[in-house]
């Protein structure tokens, strides 16, 4: 059974797009959240083995949401969707807790081997 996958970006399209790379390699889409708050949410609801999230995002953003999933689950895999130039939110993120991260605009490649890694 597919590894089980949390999307949590306030943009559709870069969900969209996140979730056919990882639908094509075996992973499945549990959720998706448009916001941090509502990423926490979802983590608690459908526990993934895995979350992909974004950086900048209304009402929470992804490097509180990182920390408050943390808060809930220590052993939490995350890796983060950053943009260009968010290298200190980036490095605020690990601290926080997260696993790796991937920079957009991002190959399949690249999106496949972070989440693999993380997983193994
Ligand atoms: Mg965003």
């Amino acid at each position: 059974m597919g590894k089980k996958v949390l999307i949590v970006d306030d943009a559709a399209f870069m969900r969209m797009m996140l979730k056919d790379i990882l639908t094509k390699n075996d992973f499945e889409i549990v959720g998706e959240a448009e916001n941090g708050k509502l990423g926490v949410a979802a983590y608690q609801k459908y526990k993934p083995d895995i979350v992909t999230m974004d950086i900048t995002m209304p009402e929470m953003n992804g490097i509180d949401a990182v920390k408050a999933i943390k808060a809930l689950d220590a052993n939490a895999k995350v890796v983060m969707v950053s943009a260009m130039g968010q290298q200190p939110m980036v490095i605020e993120a690990i601290q926080a807790g997260a696993n790796d991260f991937i920079v957009k605009p991002f190959q399949p490649e690249r999106v496949i081997e972070a989440i693999s890694k993380v997983l193994a």
